[in-house]
């Protein structure tokens, strides 16, 4: 049964109109129990299963060549009961039975069955049988990670479609299948949580706060409309609706186009101040490709998103291939590497060794590196030390709050240097090291900063989160998290005044340096340069190219005065109508 005509007013955080059918997306980080299903559907449910026991043997079985290559054979051999595991007998039937005989799906039979024995052998008085439990749980969540792996879900479809959801995590937007997705309507996030940057970087439209009980109810056979600039969802629009979408799609589409043609042109304000425009990038994705759309450097590559396979963490060689790559297609051009960000909404269970209660305050970014996974973070360092030979490279330090952090980093990328040195093994001597500014306690002792930093870049999704103390993935507090806040405003304007007078370069890589209402008083308190997600390049070179310096410094000291972020962004938005009317509403 089809879900009845409705609109629903979401929060949009991915720009673009996507108009398909309903992908039901089921979360590998939810542990749901008691899903039922009918009996028509068992034969699917049993074929999901034994697909995913397949995929997990074979996953298995190359974890342990590979770890046979690196440990003792012994502890490489704890796969190897992972893998009697798989073929246990008494485990697949117990599975078997749950699905046909007691209907549930086989997510739901598997964590059942795996509760079961889990629990028999946690019972018994032997420490090696109680271990065996931890094997099975684990072995369990695999096998479930399998069966919900995004890809699999997604060969279920022939046409792309709409990915529904509750949550969706990082790692499982980025292992979606590019091809199958149209777009994304989910309940949790808003425009900085880590799915929607990823949705921007992949160009998909996306919108969060999805009511509940929409979500519950829709079905594969459900059609929506997700309007990702004013974040309405249509779900089984009318025939006149679609039309209308569609139109306003292409026309969309027809504004980047012509936009997209101008974007080589330099971002040049009309009183001839000129403005450094760089892309985010989450992955190895092409450099040629980013710089046709006006890029010129990379601004911030977010390297954590090359480590959320939980499965596999790279090592320093897989690291400093990447890196070479991206260096070499970036030639001259500037590119700035941030260190492992993990932490946060970006979680991965096979990094963070403690679970935290308050993961955007707890041991994130340089605090984990530092404190917790040293080893992680030396292997990076050493990995980008080798590929800086072979291009511009800036090294970007995240969640910086105090100085010690950032001189600690200093003397391990000393102590890396000699070690390389001594191996022989060549490398960049001499690659800027810059902090970013995200902590209101990084903000207010700039000037201190500002000695000893090569550069810093504004990290302003966080910035503004811990600055109004709003998380910034909770939709429930999203009234509250407003770049626009004087107090945001005067952090900045005190970051940069301090990064002018020790002459560093400052940035901001935030979601604000694509935000048309922000760009104005960004420019007006000094930035040199802004990086943001390729797409929105050629607008924000647009915006910058039809306004004056003179005016944005005039705009920025007003704002510096005004009561409100709605106060400061009404200053913005006016100007805007009157420089690009045709840009105002996107
Ligand atoms: C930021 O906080 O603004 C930032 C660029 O880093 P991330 O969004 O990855 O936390
Ligand atoms: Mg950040």
């Amino acid at each position: 049964m089809r879900v009845p005509s409705c609109t629903v007013q979401a929060i949009p955080v991915a720009s673009g109109i996507a108009i398909g059918r309903v992908m039901v997306f089921h979360s590998t980080s939810l542990p749901v129990k008691d899903i039922k299903i009918t009996p028509a559907q068992k034969d699917e449910e049993l074929a999901r299963f034994h697909a995913a026991l397949e995929i997990t043997k074979v996953q298995l079985a190359e974890l342990q060549t590979k770890l046979r290559a690196k440990l003792h054979d012994s502890d490489a051999d704890i796969f190897e009961a992972h893998l009697l595991l798989v073929d246990d007998r008494t485990m697949i039937s117990e599975v078997e039975k749950s699905i046909s005989e007691e209907l549930y799906d086989a997510e739901s039979a598997i964590y059942r069955a795996v509760d079961k024995f889990a629990a028999a052998f946690s019972a018994v008085e032997d420490s090696y049988l109680q271990e065996r439990a931890i094997d099975i749980r684990d072995v369990g969540s695999r096998i479930v990670g399998n069966i919900a792996d995004a890809g699999q879900q997604m060969l279920a479809y022939d046409e792309p479609r709409i990915v529904i959801a509750p949550t969706l995590t990082p790692s499982e937007t980025v292992g979606l299948n590019r091809d199958k997705v149209l777009g994304f309507a989910v309940e949790t996030g808003s425009a900085t949580s880590h799915t929607a940057i990823l949705a921007r970087s992949l160009k998909l439209p996306a919108v969060v706060g999805m009511p509940r009980d929409l979500l519950d109810s829709l079905t594969v056979a459900d059609k929506l409309i997700v309007d990702g600039f004013s974040g309405k969802v249509i779900v089984n629009p009318d025939a006149a609706t679609e039309e209308a979408y569609r139109l306003k799609q292409r026309e969309a589409e027809r504004i980047f186009r012509q936009l997209s043609d101008e974007s080589e042109l330099r971002a040049v304000t009309t009183d001839g101040f000129s403005v450094e425009i760089a892309a985010n990038v989450e992955a190895s994705e092409d450099y040629n490709e980013i710089r046709r759309q006006g890029a010129n450097g990379i601004g911030l590559f977010r390297t954590e998103f090359i480590f959320m396979d939980e499965n596999h963490l790279p090592d320093e060689d897989e690291q400093f291939e990447i890196y070479k790559k991206l260096m070499i297609s970036a030639g001259n051009d500037p590119v700035t590497i941030r260190t492992l960000d993990i932490g946060g909404d970006k979680l991965n269970s096979g990094i963070s060794r403690t679970p935290e209660q308050n993961p955007f305050l707890g041991l994130r970014g340089i605090r984990l590196c530092l404190r917790e996974r040293r080893d992680l973070f030396d292997t990076q360092l050493r990995a980008l030390m080798r590929a800086g030979m072979h291009g511009n490279m800036q090294i970007m330090l995240p969640m910086i709050s105090c100085m010690d952090e950032l001189r600690e980093t200093r003397q391990i990328i000393e102590s890396l240097k000699k070690e390389l040195s001594a191996r022989g093994v060549p490398f960049a001597d001499n690659i800027p090291l810059g902090v970013m500014i995200e902590t209101p306690a990084a903000a207010m002792t700039a000037d201190r900063f500002a000695a000893e930093a090569d550069f810093f870049s504004i990290g302003s999704n966080d910035l503004i989160q811990y600055t109004i103390a709003a998380d910034r993935s909770n939709e429930r507090v999203g009234h509250l998290y407003r770049p626009g806040h004087p107090s945001v405003l005067r952090l900045i304007k005190y970051t940069v005044t301090e990064a002018v007078k020790q002459n560093i370069p400052v940035s901001v890589c935030g979601q604000i340096a694509e935000d048309m209402a922000m760009i104005p008083f960004l420019l007006g308190l000094g930035v040199n340069e802004l990086s943001m997600s390729p797409g929105a390049i050629p607008l924000v070179k647009k915006l910058i190219r039809s306004c004056s310096m003179h005016e944005c410094a005039e705009l920025a000291e007003q704002a510096m005065l005004c009561n409100d972020s709605a106060e400061v962004m009404q200053l913005s938005r006016k100007m805007i109508h009157q420089r690009v009317p045709e840009l105002a509403d996107i």
